[in-house]
C-alpha cells in the first residue's frame, strides 16, 4: 500500500511517500481501507520533534481517518466488510498510522460514518471533536444556558466546539482572524463573532455579555491570550487551555475575585472509558446532524508535506484533510 513514512524528524520534507506491506488483521482487529486522513497540528509537532511523546522511527503519521472496512480478524465483531467508518486512532503496530491507504485498528477505534457525511468529513472528526467535547464537557463542566468564548473558532477544534456548545444550549461567542473565518463561525452556530486581531475585540466580547463576562473560554493559543481570557471571565468562570505554543505572563489576581479556574486539557489523557463515552456522544451528534465537520482544504496523500505547511498557516477554515 502507499503510505507516508517519517524516517527522521525534521521539516515537512521528511514526509515521504513509500510502498509498505498491507496490514493483516490479528485477533479482534479490523483493516480499514482509508479514503481520507485528517491532519492535525500535533502531527507537525511530532514530525518536527517539538514535543516529548515521539514515536519510534520510522513511523506512519496520523490519528484520524475514514474509509471502508476491508477485513476483519478472528473475533472482531460489530462491523462488516464494506461498512463506512471513521477512526478514533489505530492499533499500536509499527508503521501503522492514517496517512496511508490502509490502517490496522482495534474495533474500539472504529465508528460508523453516517451516509450523509463524506470520507473527508469523517477524517475531520476524531482529534478535533473529541478535544472539543472533552474541553467543554469533561474539563469545564459546561452547562446549558452558560456562555462560552471559543477563542480560535475557525479551525478544527474551534468549529467542533461551536457546534457542540450550540447543541448543548450554550450561548456561543467565537473569534477568527479573517472575514471568511468569521462567516464560518456564524454558519456553524456562533451567536457573536469577533476578530482576534482587532485592537478592541475584548471590549466587544464583554459588551456582548452585557458586561457580565463569559462562563467558559476554550483557548486555542494560551501563550497569546491567557491573561486576556482571565479578564473576560464571569464569576466561577473556567478557561480550558487546549493549545499553547510558548510562555505567558498572567495576573493571577484576576482569578481570585472571580473564584475562576484555569484548566489544562490533553486528549492523550482520556482513558479508554472516556473515549467510549466521548465517541458515543459524538456519534449521536454526527447521526442527528448537529455535528457537521467542515473540511477547508484537501490534499492528495502524496502532498502531505504541503498539508503540514497549510495546517500551521493563519486563516484557518475548518480541517485540512489528505485524500488517500
Ligand atoms: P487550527 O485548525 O490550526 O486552528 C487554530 C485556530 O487558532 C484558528 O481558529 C485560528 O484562527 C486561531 N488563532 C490564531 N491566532 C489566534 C489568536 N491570536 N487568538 C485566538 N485564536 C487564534 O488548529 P486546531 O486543530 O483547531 O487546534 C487548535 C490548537 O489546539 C492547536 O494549538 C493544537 O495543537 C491544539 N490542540 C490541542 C489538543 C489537546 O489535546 N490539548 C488537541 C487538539 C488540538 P485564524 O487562523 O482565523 O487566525
Amino acid at each position: 500500500m502507499r503510505a507516508i513514512c517519517v524516517r527522521r524528524t525534521g521539516g515537512p520534507e521528511v514526509l515521504t511517500l513509500e510502498d509498505l506491506p498491507d496490514p493483516i488483521p490479528g485477533e479482534g482487529q479490523v483493516v480499514v481501507r482509508l479514503h481520507a486522513a485528517g491532519v492535525n497540528p500535533v502531527d507537525v509537532y511530532i514530525r518536527s520533534a517539538a514535543q516529548g511523546r515521539n514515536p519510534a522511527l520510522p513511523y506512519v503519521p496520523g490519528m484520524d481517518g475514514a474509509g471502508l472496512v476491508e477485513a476483519l480478524g478472528p473475533g472482531a465483531s460489530g462491523f462488516a466488510v464494506g461498512d463506512r467508518v471513521y477512526l478514533s486512532g489505530t492499533s499500536p503496530a509499527p508503521l501503522n498510522g492514517t496517512y496511508a491507504e490502509r490502517a490496522l485498528c482495534a474495533t474500539a477505534h472504529v465508528h460508523p460514518l453516517p451516509a450523509h457525511l463524506t470520507f473527508a468529513q469523517g477524517a475531520a472528526v476524531n482529534v478535533a471533536y473529541a478535544t472539543a467535547y472533552r474541553s467543554l464537557v469533561d474539563r469545564a463542566r459546561s452547562q446549558p444556558g452558560e456562555t462560552v468564548l471559543v477563542h480560535g473558532g475557525s479551525g478544527g477544534v474551534g468549529v467542533a466546539a461551536i457546534q457542540i456548545a450550540r447543541a448543548m444550549g450554550m450561548t456561543v461567542l467565537a473569534t477568527a482572524g479573517t472575514e471568511r473565518g468569521r462567516a464560518l463561525v456564524f454558519e456553524q452556530g456562533a451567536h457573536h463573532a469577533f476578530d482576534h486581531r482587532a485592537p478592541d475585540y475584548l471590549a466587544g466580547i464583554l459588551a456582548a455579555t452585557g458586561g457580565r463576562g463569559v462562563d467558559v473560554v476554550i483557548e486555542m493559543i494560551a501563550n497569546v491570550n491567557l491573561d486576556k481570557d482571565l479578564g473576560l471571565l464571569a464569576r466561577h468562570g473556567r478557561v480550558v487551555v487546549v493549545g499553547n505554543r510558548g510562555r505567558v505572563e498572567i495576573d493571577a489576581r484576576q482569578t481570585m475575585g472571580r473564584d475562576a479556574a484555569i484548566l489544562g486539557m490533553t486528549l492523550m489523557n482520556a482513558t479508554a472509558e472516556d473515549r467510549v463515552r466521548i465517541h458515543a456522544a459524538l456519534d449521536a451528534g454526527l447521526a442527528n446532524g448537529s455535528l457537521r465537520p467542515v473540511v477547508g482544504r484537501e490534499f492528495p496523500l502524496a502532498e502531505a508535506a504541503a498539508a503540514h505547511v497549510a495546517v500551521m498557516e493563519a486563516g484557518a477554515y475548518g480541517k485540512v484533510v489528505l485524500i488517500t
